[in-house]
C-alpha cells in the first residue's frame, strides 16, 4: 500500500478514539487548545513528504525540543555529559522529585523534566549567556528542519514560568547537590523557552531525519552529529522517550521516538523516515492518546518498525 493511503487509513481508524484523553491543563495556554485535531505526516530520506489531517498546524512542542537540546550538548561535552545526566529509564513520571533526591542530583535521563534542566544548564555554560544559548537551540532546530519561519510562543514560555514551581524545585534540589552551575531562573527560562517552541507535524518530520540517518541530515548533507552520538541518541529515545510509558511505547509502537505534553510525538525509522503526529487530548501518562494509536497502527500496518 501507498504511504499516502496507509496514512488515510489510519485517520478513518483512529477517529473515533478522538474525544478519548485530556487535554494538558497544568499551564493555562496548554489547556485551551481543541482536543479532538489529530494531524500526522511523513518525511522521507529523499525529501518526500505525506500528510493528513492537522499535519500543518502548529503547536507546542514541549518535551520533543529535549531532542534537539540533548543533541546539542552531547555535541558540546561528549561523554562528560553523562557525569550530569545518566541514560537510564526513570519509570517515573516526567516531573517527578523522588528518585532525584535519592540519586544525590543526577537525573537518570536528559528526557524526564530534571534531566532536560540540567542540559540546559550545561547548554547555558557553553554558550556564556542564557540568550547566546536559547539562540543556539533555535537556529539548532532552523538547521534540523530547513525552516528559520519557527519560532516560540512566548505567551506558553511566561505561562510555564509562572506555573512550573515543580521545575523551581528540581532545579533547586539540583544545585543543592552542586548539580547546577548558573542561576536557577535563567536557567529555567531558556528551558521554558525552548520547550515553547511551536511546530506542526510536517517540519517535526523533517527535522528528525539526522536521527533516522546516523546523525547525517540526508537533504542538506551536514552531519548535525557523529554516528556513535546519534546511536547514543535513539537508544534513549527508545528506553525513555515516553516519561514512565517508554516501556509500553517501545512494546506498541518499536520505534525510537519522543512526546511532548503539547501533544505531538516524533519517532525515527533507521535508514529510511522520521514521522510526527498531533492529537493534544493525552493518556495517564503525559503521551498523546490518538498519537501513540496512530504510531502502533503505522508500524503494524507498514512493518517499519525496528523490530
Ligand atoms: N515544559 C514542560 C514542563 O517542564 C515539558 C513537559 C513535557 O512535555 O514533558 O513541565
Amino acid at each position: 500500500m501507498e504511504l499516502k493511503d496507509v496514512l488515510s487509513e489510519i485517520h478513518q481508524e483512529v477517529a473515533p478514539l478522538l474525544g478519548q484523553g485530556k487535554v494538558a491543563t497544568y499551564i493555562p495556554a496548554l489547556a485551551n487548545v481543541d482536543p479532538m485535531q489529530f494531524g500526522m505526516a511523513i518525511t522521507l530520506n529523499n525529501g518526500q513528504q505525506f500528510g493528513v489531517g492537522s499535519y500543518q498546524t502548529a503547536f507546542s512542542i514541549q518535551s520533543i525540543s529535549k531532542v534537539f537540546t540533548y543533541t546539542l550538548a552531547l555535541r558540546a561535552y561528549q561523554d562528560g555529559l553523562y557525569k550530569r545526566v545518566w541514560r537510564e529509564p526513570s519509570g517515573n513520571p516526567f516531573n517527578s522529585l523522588v528518585q532525584l533526591e535519592y540519586e544525590a542530583g543526577i537525573p537518570r535521563n536528559p528526557f524526564i523534566n530534571a534531566g532536560a534542566i540540567v542540559v540546559c544548564d550545561s547548554l547555558v555554560s557553553h554558550f556564556s549567556s542564557e540568550t547566546k544559548a536559547f539562540d543556539k537551540i533555535l537556529s539548532f532546530i532552523h538547521e534540523c528542519s530547513g525552516d528559520s519561519n519557527i519560532t516560540v510562543d512566548e505567551v506558553v514560555a511566561q505561562s510555564e514560568m509562572e506555573h512550573g514551581y515543580r521545575n523551581l524545585a528540581l532545579a533547586g534540589l539540583m544545585k543543592s547537590f552542586g548539580n547546577f552551575d548558573n542561576g536557577i531562573i535563567e536557567v529555567l527560562k531558556t528551558y521554558f523557552k525552548h520547550c515553547s517552541i511551536v511546530m506542526n507535524a510536517q517540519q517535526l518530520s523533517r527535522s528528525m531525519l539526522y536521527l533516522a540517518n546516523d546523525g547525517t541530515d540526508p537533504i542538506s548533507k551536514k552531519q548535525l552529529i557523529n554516528s556513535t552520538q546519534a546511536k547514543r541518541i535513539n537508544s534513549l529515545l527508545l528506553t525513555c522517550g515516553h516519561y514512565d510509558a517508554s516501556g509500553d511505547f517501545a512494546f506498541r509502537v518499536g520505534l525510537p521516538g519522543k512526546s511532548g505534553v503539547g501533544g505531538g510525538i516524533v519517532a525515527v525509522v533507521p535508514g529510511v523516515m522520521a514521522i510526527a503526529v498531533y492529537s493534544p487530548a493525552l493518556n495517564e501518562s503525559g503521551n498523546s492518546l490518538v498519537g501513540t494509536k496512530a504510531l502502533e497502527l503505522f508500524t503494524t500496518k507498514t512493518g517499519y518498525s525496528i523490530f
